[in-house]
């Protein structure tokens, strides 16, 4: 007996609340997403639980669009909560006026989203797909302010499992968040065994059988990457430091590389206290890697990135790239990336070797670019000149959805 709606919640006050509330509608949409992918009608109380989260994610009064929210230790932050709102309230008219009144609400908002449909559908043809190589955020799923609090909307997830499983042999995610701690499995409304996820850039994945397989580290790398976690984790559960827990990207122990936000792109924090942040990380991987021979560390000026090296065969470093990432899942899990055609989605230049990496034996490739400014556009078009420019993730998803109907 499937148990589908946790209680509704009660205000959301604190980040804990909010992590929550946000947690709970991932299970809530994932039962939605399955329902509808079944052919069956969602639970109704879906909806009524989505929409208490919206209810209490509101803007505070007298903040302006922030919500006020109360951290562990006393103190307050103020978050964008407009993008988790906006999730919320798309799938509440997915839910209750059905898929068609979407598309109108979509295209009330979106410019030339009728324009944009028709050209991604000529795009497509009638193409029989090999891999769906897509990147998830800022392709699928827009830019959240929290990494932890961007769970995909119903909509979204149907509208890619459908075409996924209608036209595609092999279906990939491929991201740079882990899979979990927050990762993407903490984050996806898609039901299990529909996607394989190559996460941490590829350098992990979970295959649709629930298989997890990861790149061989060596041993020595593996423990002082261990051992940096661990001391980054006390680190942040220091009641002063919790905040970067819960900001921005959060804290990410990615396989092979660590994540942790300084600062969010509302500038949430304070200069000193982000500054002492970085201090400290500092220390910590110099303490544990005084010839910095394992880690390097890579200031975004929102995240710290600390990479653990990794030899090349000319006994050089190389940074491993999503390009890497589909030779390696092809190898493991024998995708026949010679065999086209392929379609790859992507956000950013690090989604560019993905698409390369995909034709590199070959095979017709696709791709498809959202919301690229005029400078992203001409570098990717000097590296896949046919590649194909949408607006925006509602755009993309839109179209596989549709794509996958009439395909
Ligand atoms: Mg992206």
């Amino acid at each position: 007996m499937m148990h589908a709606s946790p209680p509704a919640p009660q205000d959301i006050e604190t980040l804990a609340q909010l992590f929550a509330a946000m947690e709970a509608t991932q299970a809530i949409r994932t039962t939605a997403v399955r329902e509808i992918l079944d052919g069956r009608t969602p639970d109704p109380a879906h909806a009524v639980h989505l929409e208490a989260v919206l209810t209490g994610l509101a803007p505070t009064p007298g903040q302006g669009a922030m919500t006020q929210l109360l951290l562990p230790d006393g103190r307050t932050l103020n978050v964008d909560l407009a993008q988790e709102r906006k999730e919320l309230s798309k799938d509440l008219i997915f839910l209750q006026s059905g898929e068609q009144a979407l598309m109108r609400h979509l295209a009330r908002e979106i410019d030339g989203f009728d324009d944009h449909l028709e050209a991604g559908r000529r795009f497509l043809g009638d193409r029989q797909f090999n891999c769906f190589f897509t990147d998830r955020d800022g392709t699928v799923q827009s830019y959240h302010g929290r990494y932890a609090t961007a769970v995909q909307s119903a909509s979204s997830a149907v509208f890619l499992c459908r075409f996924a499983m209608s036209r595609t042999q092999s279906p990939i995610m491929l991201t740079s968040a882990p899979l979990r701690g927050p990762g993407i499995l903490d984050v996806t409304a898609i039901p299990s065994g529909l996607f394989v996820y190559g996460a941490s850039k590829g350098r992990e994945y979970l295959d649709r059988a629930g298989n997890r397989g990861a790149l061989p580290i060596p041993p020595r790398k593996k423990a002082l990457l261990k051992a940096l976690n661990e001391r980054l984790l006390a680190l942040v559960h220091q009641p002063e430091n919790e905040v970067f827990t819960l900001i921005g990207s959060g804290l990410q122990c990615k396989f092979g590389q660590t994540t942790l936000a300084r600062q969010d792109m509302d500038g949430s924090v304070a200069g000193d206290r982000s500054a002492g942040l970085r201090a400290a990380v500092r220390d910590i991987t110099a303490s544990l890697d005084p010839a910095g021979e394992h880690f390097r560390i890579e200031d975004t000026g929102l995240d710290l990135e600390i990479i653990l090296t990794i030899d090349d065969e000319a006994g050089g470093i190389k940074d491993f790239d999503k390009g890497d990432a589909v030779a390696y899942l092809d190898r493991c899990l024998g995708l026949g990336i010679e065999n086209g055609p392929h379609l790859a989605c992507g956000d950013t230049p690090a989604d560019i070797p993905m698409a390369l990496a995909a034709s590199a034996r070959g095979a017709e490739t696709l791709a498809i670019f959202v919301g690229c400014d005029d400078l992203t556009r001409d570098m990717i078009r000097g590296k896949l000149p046919s590649a194909l420019f949408l607006p925006s993730p509602d755009v993309l998803t839109a179209l596989l959805g549709e794509a996958a109907r009439n395909g």
